[in-house]
């Protein structure tokens, strides 16, 4: 399919770039560094040869979430947007942008969050799941109450937010411990991001916001597959729900969240995930350059869903949950 717009594909500047060196070996770290810090040359040719016509760009991981010194992290978000915006200007046609955000300081990443999408047009922010607020070890995430006001600006720009993973910090891996395999996209990511989703849903945030708009990559972090079983464990057992929010968590999966195919280029997850949100928030991802476009998009062109849900799935959805100008 031509035409196909991805939604989770990541830089680095200067700054940022060693976030992302502890993921690949060591001999593949020169061709994941030089594919992180191109945008203009590589990035395009690949696009180019895969029918992808436009990507929204976004920071890499940790990054901004990994900077206890809140001052800091402001700083590098403040630096990797303005970056990205003049990227951007000099390809409109093929790159749109996501903010950074140091969610550090939930002030700060309101101010930032607006300046990004109403003066330089950006489509949303990235965030790479939870934050560490002061020292490494105090970590928050974005269900606090003192985000309130954050998630009112979100929604008052009409601004996606895509909860990006992370992997746990030390003190809470245990259950990785002795086995470092597990660590990254095999498994500690989603584990991590679905349980940050969740919280957020559980939270109420949704009943007070109910035109937010979360993106998760990753066809949705496992949950899909996951999230009847949220609502209806031990469904005889009449007890309280013990969260706030006032619907199954199921109601703002189906009404509050996206989901990307970003690596996870499996048409049997694909169709489970349509059965549980329906194709109309299921938009094509690659997670370049972490994931080859190649492999997302020979997949995702010869997946066995129909043509509608292709269109829908590879570039309508985005052009219109993102205000696209294409
Ligand atoms: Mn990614």
């Amino acid at each position: 399919m031509q035409g196909k717009i991805g939604l989770e594909e990541h830089f680095a500047i200067a700054e940022t770039l060693q976030d992302s060196a502890g993921f690949v070996p060591g001999d593949y770290w020169k061709e994941l560094s030089a594919r992180l810090l191109d945008i203009h040359e590589r990035r395009i040719r690949e696009m180019d040869d895969n029918g992808v016509e436009m990507m929204i760009l976004s920071l890499n991981a940790p990054a901004v979430q990994a900077i206890p010194d809140v001052r800091k992290a402001c700083e590098i978000a403040v630096r990797a947007n303005d970056f990205l915006a003049e990227q951007v200007s000099r390809r409109p046609d093929r790159f749109q942008a996501f903010a950074a955000l140091p969610m550090q300081d939930p002030e700060a990443a309101s101010r930032e969050l607006e300046r990004c999408v109403a003066t330089m047009g950006f489509k949303g922010a990235l965030v790479n799941g939870f934050s560490q607020v002061g020292t490494p070890d105090n970590v928050v995430y974005y269900d606090a109450p003192q985000y309130a006001d954050f998630w009112a600006v979100a929604e008052r720009l009409g601004a996606p937010f895509y909860l990006h993973p992370r992997n746990p910090i030390p003190a809470w891996s245990q259950i990785y411990e002795g086995h470092p395999w597990l660590m990254g996209p095999t498994w500690a990511f989603g584990q991590e991001t679905a349980v940050h989703a969740l919280r957020l849903m559980a939270s109420g945030l949704f009943d007070r916001h109910p035109s937010l708009q979360i993106v998760l990559g990753h066809m949705g972090e496992g949950l899909p597959y996951s999230i009847w079983r949220v609502d209806n464990r031990n469904a005889w057992v009449k007890l309280p729900k013990g969260y706030p929010a006032s619907k199954p968590l199921g109601h703002y999966f189906q009404n509050n969240f996206h989901l990307t195919t970003s690596g996870n280029f499996r048409t049997q997850t694909l169709i489970d995930a349509m059965l549980e949100v329906g194709s109309d928030r299921i938009m094509f991802s690659t997670d370049w350059p972490f994931e080859n476009v190649d492999h997302a998009a020979k997949w995702f062109d010869e997946a066995t869903i129909s043509e509608a849900d292709r269109v829908k799935i590879g570039r309508d959805n985005a052009i219109r949950l993102f205000k696209l100008d294409l």
